[in-house]
Order: C-alpha cells, then sequence, then structure tokens
C-alpha cells in the first residue's frame, strides 16, 4: 500500500501554462517578466541548484577583485515570488506531449515552455584535466567552475616565474573572452608582483584568430604585442600530465600532430558541450543546441517552445549581454503567441558584449552583432583599453545583473545606443 501511494506521487503529473527549465540568467530575466502576467500557479520554474552564481564575476575573482562568495546568492531569493520553483532537474523533454519528465519521475506538463538550462563544463574532455585541477592547486587552475576558481587568485599571486600558459579549448564555450581576460589580469599581476621579467606568457587557442570580431582582435593584438605575450593559434589542449607538468596541445591544422608545451602555471579554459538531456532531445541541432529561429527565439519545430542563452545554437556569443539583448524579444513572441495577436517585435540583431579586461584598471568593451559588428553603446571608441569600461564591468554590471536582468528589467543597452548615436548625429 505505502509502495503504491508513494509510486503516485512520483508519478503525479502537474500542469502549467508556462514552464522555464532552468533558473540562471536567461531563465529568470524571461520568467521575471511573466511573473508580472501570469498566478503562481500558471508558471512553474525548474532548477535543482540552490545557488544563483554572477558567473561573469568569477574572472575578476581569479585576479582577486572579487571573492567568489560575493558573487553567489541564495536562489530562493532570485526566484520571483509569483512563481512555483520545482526544485529539480529535468531528464527528458517529449514536445509532442507537451511534456517535462524530471529526475525524480514526476511529469510536468505545459502550454508554453521556455528552455534555458544553460551549457555545461566538461573538463573530462582533456585527459588527465580533473587531476591536475583536483590535486596539482599550485599549478593549475580555471576560473571556469565554482569549486576551480576559488583556488585561481591564491595561485597566480603565489607564483614566483617559469613557463605560464593560458588555454581557450576547441568547442563552444560561454564568454569566449575569459580565458584571456583572465590571462592579461594575471600578466599584469605578475608585473606588480616583480615577477614578469621570469615568465614567459603564453596563449594558446583552439581558434585561428584572437578573437571573432576584426576590429577588437586588432585592438587584442596591439595589447599582446605591447606586453610580450606569445600568441599560438590552432592549438587545442588534449591532455594535461601534472607527474612532468607537460601539457599536450593537438595541432588543429595537421590533425593527430602533437605538441608538448612544459608549464610551471596551466589556466584551463574548460571545453563545454551542451546537457544531454537536450542534445537527445527533438528540440537539438545536429550539435545538441537547441534549434531556434535567431531573430525570434521560437523553436524551428515546436511553436509552442522557445529557448534562450547558453544552451541555444543562436550564432552569437554565449554570454549574459546576450541573454540582455534578447530576452524582450522572446517574451513579446510569446506573449504575442499565447493572446493570439501579432503585435510588431524587433528582430533580435545578435547584441552580445565582451568586456575584455585588459589588465587592472582597464578594459575594451567588445559588442557586436550577429554578423560580427561593432554595436557599441557609449559615444566613444570602445576598442580603446578604458577606465570607463573597467568601472562599468567591475562596478556596474554586477549590480545591473541582480537588480535588472534577472528581476526582467533590463532589456539590453539599444535604447541608450540610440540615444547616445542620434545625440552625436544632431
Ligand atoms: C568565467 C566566465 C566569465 C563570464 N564573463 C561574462 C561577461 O563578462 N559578460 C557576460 O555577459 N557573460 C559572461 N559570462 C557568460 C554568462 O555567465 C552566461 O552566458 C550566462 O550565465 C548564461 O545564462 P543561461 O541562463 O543560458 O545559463 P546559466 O546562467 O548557466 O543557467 C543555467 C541554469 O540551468 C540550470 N540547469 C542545468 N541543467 C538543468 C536541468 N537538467 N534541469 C533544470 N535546470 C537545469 C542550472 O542549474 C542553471 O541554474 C561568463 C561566464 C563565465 C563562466
Amino acid at each position: 500500500m505505502y509502495h503504491i501511494i508513494i509510486r503516485r506521487l512520483s508519478t503525479q503529473q502537474h500542469h502549467y501554462k508556462l514552464v522555464v527549465i532552468g533558473a540562471g540568467c536567461g531563465g529568470l530575466a524571461c520568467a521575471s517578466k511573466f511573473a508580472k502576467k501570469l498566478s503562481k500557479n500558471e508558471i512553474a520554474i525548474i532548477d535543482k541548484n540552490d545557488t544563483h552564481i554572477y558567473q561573469p564575476g568569477w574572472t575578476l575573482a581569479g585576479a582577486g577583485l572579487k571573492t567568489p562568495d560575493e558573487l553567489e546568492k541564495s536562489q530562493s531569493q532570485c526566484i520571483p515570488t509569483n512563481t512555483t520553483w520545482i526544485q529539480s532537474n529535468a531528464s527528458q523533454i517529449q514536445p509532442e506531449k507537451n511534456l517535462v519528465e524530471l529526475d525524480d519521475g514526476k511529469q510536468i506538463t505545459y502550454d508554453y515552455l521556455i528552455v534555458a538550462a544553460g551549457i555545461q563544463t566538461r573538463y573530462d574532455k582533456i585527459k588527465g584535466a580533473i587531476d591536475a585541477l583536483d590535486n596539482d592547486p599550485k599549478h593549475v587552475v580555471s576560473i571556469y567552475s565554482r569549486k576551480y576558481v576559488r583556488n585561481v587568485y591564491n595561485t597566480l599571486n603565489n607564483f614566483r616565474g617559469g613557463e605560464a600558459i593560458f588555454t581557450f579549448p576547441g568547442t563552444p564555450i560561454k564568454c569566449p573572452g575569459a580565458p584571456q581576460k583572465i590571462m592579461y589580469l594575471a600578466e599584469d599581476l605578475f608585473r606588480r608582483n616583480n615577477i614578469r621579467d621570469k615568465t614567459t606568457v603564453i596563449y594558446n587557442t583552439a581558434l585561428p584568430v584572437i578573437f571573432g570580431v576584426k576590429k577588437y582582435a586588432a585592438a587584442l593584438m596591439e595589447v599582446v604585442k605591447a606586453r610580450n605575450i606569445q600568441l599560438n593559434t590552432r592549438l587545442n589542449l588534449v591532455e594535461v600530465r601534472a607527474n612532468s607538468k607537460e601539457a599536450i596541445f593537438e595541432n588543429l591544422d595537421q590533425p593527430g600532430t602533437m605538441k608538448t608545451f612544459k608549464y610551471d602555471l596551466l589556466h584551463i579554459g574548460a571545453p563545454m558541450a551542451p546537457y544531454e538531456f537536450l542534445a537527445k532531445s527533438p528540440l537539438a541541432d545536429a550539435n545538441g543546441f537547441v534549434d531556434v529561429v535567431k531573430e525570434t527565439l521560437q523553436h524551428k519545430k515546436f511553436p509552442n517552445i522557445f529557448a534562450i542563452g547558453d544552451c541555444t545554437n543562436l550564432p552569437t556569443s554565449k554570454t549574459a549581454a546576450a541573454i540582455a539583448g534578447s530576452n524582450s524579444i522572446l517574451v513579446r513572441n510569446l506573449i504575442n503567441l499565447m493572446d493570439g495577436k501579432s503585435d510588431s517585435v524587433p528582430k533580435y540583431d545578435g547584441y552580445t558584449s565582451c568586456p575584455l579586461v585588459t589588465g587592472f584598471g582597464k578594459c575594451i568593451l567588445a559588442e557586436f552583432d550577429f554578423n560580427g559588428q561593432p554595436l557599441e553603446t557609449l559615444p566613444i571608441d570602445q576598442g580603446k583599453e578604458l577606465r570607463l569600461s573597467y568601472i562599468l564591468k567591475k562596478d556596474v554590471m554586477p549590480s545591473m545583473y541582480w537588480n535588472m536582468l534577472i528581476k526582467g528589467t533590463w532589456n539590453g543597452p539599444g535604447t541608450l545606443r540610440k540615444m547616445f548615436h542620434l545625440g552625436m548625429t544632431k
């Protein structure tokens, strides 16, 4: 009898008008907007994680400019009160049945679904990386995880010279600027600690260029030259040998050919991959990302499903800034669908941003669209290293994230940009 009751409870179905998978940046930005329109019984947010992390701050934490703790809040403080929080993970989506199955076996049905589950870090794709991160934290570090970021600043600050290698992986990643931002900050720290002349700083990237947007790539090449940083392209880290302090890279221009680097310090830019439950669902494209129309964020096959953020195949950099630039477009399109209206909605242009911190007090504030064309907000040349951009990154953006973006009141800088640039043409 007891078993029957338990089974009934665990296979219980609940129905919501709107279900949001993921209470990270994108999930909350959208759910907060809907919380003003729907009632608590109509909107559910699925996410097991009880901590919300301001991940863009991890780069700053790596350089000792923030503490990891100040980047975290309890999820219960962040989830909009007018919604139902289901503290489980989604394990399966069956879009033909409008059904999400949870990891505890419960089933949730919906009229409309927003997928915002992010992307997973996969250090295991590099042989020996987890072993080295866990067991040799004085030499191998990474800002890309909640666990490992805590160790980065101590290691960088205690470094006493040698070969310092920073890597960029051969997979799509969130914030593709971060692996080099931490390098510039580390290089600056080495100068401050008077060990720069005893240190070789090397950036080994799987990409063919330092950055995907020409304007900012040119500016970064100047920085790399001026700071005497060695840049090697098309090198993908495939193995870390902690015992001999060797990092093995595959030359992507000659597949199968390996190059070994000795290191005294290794910062690993984490490989990433879509979550399996999404990759194997009918929502995924061939690469495992949720397949959306890039201008509307609506799923290409299932019109009652939308997706936002790192889990999507939007052809733009995976950033919180991209979520700021797209969340109101998703929400307005979905409201049109719910209300049977066809009010005009601007098309998402791919707006994304990467505040490329190049040292303590300096930052190149890259902002661009789907075509890699700069979409700068400020009426000044953001391709230059500016203190203003650094202050925006370090002090203004965190507050905008917590107080506006995840509360559904920040729709990106589009309006500001128009204001500034209109002012300039008057
Ligand atoms: C080191 C670093 C530096 C960065 N720097 C910047 C920057 O300078 N500027 C910038 O704009 N962006 C930056 N970013 C990127 C930014 O943090 C992400 O792009 C953004 O958080 C993506 O939001 P999201 O909602 O797609 O995913 P996330 O915010 O990661 O949220 C995903 C949520 O989904 C949940 N989830 C996962 N699986 C499931 C499941 N099966 N069921 C239910 N829930 C699930 C997770 O628990 C999580 O809460 C940086 C990121 C990192 C790591």
